[in-house]
């Protein structure tokens, strides 16, 4: 017989009700099926000729779910999830500097930083969140959670001219943060962006430093930009322009720049975005909260600005959920915009992975379901009686269902998380470890 009429041996066919691949935009497949082998999809293909073609070790038939490429998380501070509530109610620029920066300044160390790295993992891989941008002090505790978590992660180095707990000074942030990339560059899971903290904490020297050594490592720079009003007014009194103007005198505008926030925005800065190039990370619930603005949704798409969506911290959101965000995102575009057909959902969908991968320079291996990428998927259930009728899964995954909808997340081909546990991180561990934490920042 000839082997080539035998069907071929893989390592998991999933059989959903439906599959939104996200690639291409806008489609639903259902009677489909999901090849993976070896932590990569090999293919998408009718649920018929899967059967006749492959022979799974294991087979998951899901009625009435639907697989979508992981979520990915464009903009958190993972370890902040130990200051989730902390100080509410106050403006980002009291609660920086009068509640936050003082508890980092008693309690920010690498143990705070594995522990609440590790509880962010956690929450964000039940909430069916495979890859998230980080940025915050200590990288090597956040990498020694995401290697246990079975996540994937891009590390933002974080860099500031000012010393906290973790560096002195510039100098001393760049050389921990490129120590890191050198030791873990081969980590499959684990990628790095360079990280000025904001305009407002970082020289004009040391952008010029990171434009430099993003050109020479081709990776991104993740910074906040153009937050608040008050940044921009401060901005302007010290530097004469504004901050993205700034940041474009200095080189650092182009498509390894990831925007995080981009609320207060002019023409001449919704211009200066669109043409050079830059991706944006949305964080709707963390503006809205901090009282910051209302980020132009409609109108960054209007000028083919991509962009992506991010939690922020748990200390500003209070959650990581992609879920809140996408229909946050969503429903902000069309209201600010007085135009419902603003922002569907299939275009929330596809702001919440492959604009995401785009960003960070993973759409060549995360971001959507086509052959050859890696399996990072998720399992949406919407069986429950609240999600009746189901005229259109897309829709419902953005204005209907939430992440406690979520049943499986799987990272490069494993199962990571199963009915809310997650299969490497411990959970009752976890919460005398966060409650410890609770005591010491109490006390
Ligand atoms: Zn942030």
């Amino acid at each position: 017989m000839n082997p080539e009429n035998l069907p071929a041996m893989i390592d998991l066919l999933i059989h959903p009700e439906w599959i939104i691949p996200i690639e291409p935009r806008g489609v639903t497949l259902s009677g489909h099926a999901l090849a993976v082998n070896d932590g990569v999809i090999v293919d998408l293909l009718p649920f018929d000729e899967a059967s006749k073609r492959y022979s799974p070790k294991e087979k998951i038939s899901l009625p009435g779910q639907v697989i979508l490429p992981g979520l990915i998380n464009l903009h958190t501070h993972a370890a902040l999830s130990l200051l989730r509530g902390y100080a509410d109610d106050s403006p980002l620029n009291t609660w920086l500097t009068q509640h936050i920066w003082p508890a980092e300044a008693r309690h920010a160390s690498p143990d705070f930083v594995h522990t609440g790295t590790l509880l962010a993992c956690a929450e964000m891989l039940a909430g069916g969140i495979t890859t998230f941008s980080d940025m915050y002090f200590f990288p090597a505790a956040a990498a020694k959670a995401i290697d246990q978590s079975g996540m994937r992660a891009a590390l933002g180095l974080v860099v500031m001219d000012q010393p906290t707990n973790y560096a002195t000074d510039a100098d001393d942030y760049l050389a921990k943060g490129l120590a890191l990339r050198d030791a873990q560059k081969d980590h499959p899971r684990l990628s790095f962006c360079l990280a000025p903290h904001a305009p407002y904490t970082v020289t004009d020297k040391t952008f010029e430093k990171i434009a430099t050594l993003s050109a020479q490592l081709d990776i991104p720079v993740h910074t906040h930009l153009h937050e608040t009003r008050h940044e921009i007014e401060e901005a302007i009194k010290q530097h004469g322009v504004r901050p993205l103007q700034r940041l474009d005198n200095l080189g650092l505008l182009g498509p390894q720049l990831i925007a995080v926030h981009a609320v207060h925005l002019n023409a001449a800065d919704m211009d200066r975005l669109s043409h050079t190039g830059c991706h944006v990370a949305l964080c709707p619930s963390s503006n809205l909260k901090l009282g910051s603005g209302l980020p132009p949704i409609a109108e960054l798409q209007r000028h083919n600005i991509r962009c992506g969506l991010g939690t922020d911290s748990a200390a500003s959101n209070n959650r990581l959920d992609l879920f809140q965000e996408m229909r946050l995102a969503a429903l902000l575009a069309k209201g600010m915009s007085e135009d419902a057909a603003s922002f569907p959902a299939h275009h929330a969908l596809q702001a919440a992975t492959l604009n995401a991968a785009c960003a960070l320079g993973l759409d060549h291996r995360i971001g959507s379901l086509v052959p050859g990428k890696a399996a990072d998927l998720c399992a949406v259930s919407l069986n429950d009686w609240q999600l009746q009728p189901c005229f259109d899964p897309a829709s419902h995954l953005v204005y209907a269902a939430s992440r406690e909808n979520v049943t499986h997340t799987w990272v490069a081909g494993i199962l990571q998380m199963h009915q809310g546990k997650p299969k490497n991180i411990e959970l009752p561990l976890l919460i005398k470890q966060t409650r410890i934490w609770q005591s010491r920042i109490n006390s």
